[in-house]
């Protein structure tokens, strides 16, 4: 364990959420992967264990605890082999409680931060659209002011807990006249009247519920916009530092347990009367895929101690999820092929893990989107800024 970063009490605490993983949610991952339906109770039992605050105020029933603690968080979920139910999870905890605690007012904390935490509130984050993906800013959802109220119209797909949450952290536009100038973010809850969502069918993730959500004329108290009208690009934007880590993490986490697992069935199989790790050929090619996964991991670790300190780290995250996750699928290709014919069935594990893989360079901004950013930043020399 890298001690640079990770004390005696980080390490207990991944002991003990490696002894619940295994106990409490490992027994049912193939039913989940199978129906598509994560279990309510386990969400309770996640914000129970405390899970769902380690990042957040404790006046809202959180740890905040350092970074270190989200990184063991989401290293450990993607040992457990299932992308769905960790993303399920990261989502709800990262994506849409991220823009609760930073934009949400006290009312909004309270109501839907704290439950949350506790695990009571299931949520997501709405910015993709059937229109609008990687160009954010040509998003097509409106919010009209109409006295006290805002009318949304307009609809999201590709949503991570989009079917099953209780509640939709979701981008409109309040100006459309001023593009990216013009998006402000509302707090929607999934049972008011005019919200409707679809399941999709994928290639992978497939414990986690992906949705397609309409919107027609759902009325939203003006207390339910977060943070500035008009500010919603820039509070996007902020995030992404920590999703974009967030993928990055994941990445070189299922890569380190694709290794794990192809070194130990190596060790056992056999092949011309020896175990197939005495083979030159497959002993480099470890050594090699090794290496990339340890620098990515060492990569991003220093990111998450910089963003820990509150450094502005998207050059840095954006790099991290970049290479991260080209990495972890040319790790996983290959550990698949260790395992020959094994490699390709359900009943080991690299099959799921080659599925779950592939998301990583497109969801939460493409790898061709991530190289237009970086290139932005390291031949145009453009800054981006903190929100304010
Ligand atoms: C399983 C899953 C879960 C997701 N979860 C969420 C979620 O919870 N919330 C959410 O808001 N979104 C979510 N997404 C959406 C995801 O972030 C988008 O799919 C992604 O940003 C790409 O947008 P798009 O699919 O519209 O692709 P498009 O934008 O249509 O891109 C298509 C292709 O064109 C390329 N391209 C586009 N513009 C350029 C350019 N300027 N230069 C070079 N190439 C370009 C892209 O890289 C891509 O290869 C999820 C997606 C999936 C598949």
């Amino acid at each position: 364990m890298n001690s640079m970063y990770f004390t005696e009490e980080h390490n207990l605490f991944r002991k003990s959420l490696q002894d619940f993983l295994q106990k409490e949610v490992v027994p049912h991952i193939e039913t989940w992967e199978k129906t598509g339906n994560i279990d309510r109770f386990i969400w309770k039992k996640f914000g129970d264990m405390g899970f769902f605050g380690i990042n957040y105020p404790e006046a809202y029933g959180g740890l905040n605890l350092d970074l270190f603690y989200t990184v063991i968080l989401l290293e450990e979920l993607q040992k457990i082999n299932s992308g769905g139910f960790a993303a399920a999870i990261w989502a709800h905890v990262y994506l849409a409680m991220t823009h609760l605690n930073v934009e949400g007012d006290e009312t909004i904390k309270q109501n839907y931060l704290a439950p949350s935490i506790s695990g009571d509130k299931i949520g997501c984050l709405c910015i993709t659209e059937p229109f609008g993906g990687s160009d954010v800013a040509g998003m097509r959802t409106t919010a009209v002011k109409n006295g006290d109220h805002y009318i949304i119209n307009g609809s999201k797909t590709f949503i991570t807990n989009g079917v099953y949450s209780d509640y939709l952290v979701v981008a409109a536009k309040t100006n459309p006249e001023l593009g990216n100038k013009g998006i402000s973010i509302f707090l929607i809850d999934r049972d008011i009247k005019g919200v409707s969502a679809t399941k999709l069918d994928k290639l992978g993730w497939r414990a986690s519920d992906t949705g397609e959500i309409a919107f027609d004329n759902v009325k939203v108290p003006i207390g339910n916009l977060m943070g500035e009208e008009n500010k919603g690009f820039s509070y996007i934007m902020h995030h992404f530092s920590l999703e974009r880590l967030i993928m990055g993490i994941n990445a070189h986490a299922r890569a380190e347990y694709a290794l794990e697992y192809a070194l130990q069935y190596m060790s056992e199989r056999q092949a011309f009367g020896k175990t197939i790790d005495k083979f030159q050929a497959l002993r480099h090619n470890i050594a090699d895929l090794y290496t990339d996964m340890e620098m990515c991991k060492e990569f991003n670790y220093s990111v998450a101690y910089r963003l820990n300190k509150d450094e502005y780290v998207v050059k840095e995250a954006t790099m991290s999820k970049l290479r991260s996750t080209k990495m972890a699928d040319e790790v996983i290709y290959q550990c698949l092929q260790f395992l020959g014919g094994y490699g390709y069935m359900e009943d080991y594990p690299m099959a799921r893990l080659l599925r779950d893989s592939r998301l990583g360079p497109i969801g939460g901004g493409t790898s061709e989107i991530l190289r237009e950013i970086l290139a932005k930043i390291i031949i145009d020399k453009k800054e981006y800024k903190p929100a304010t």
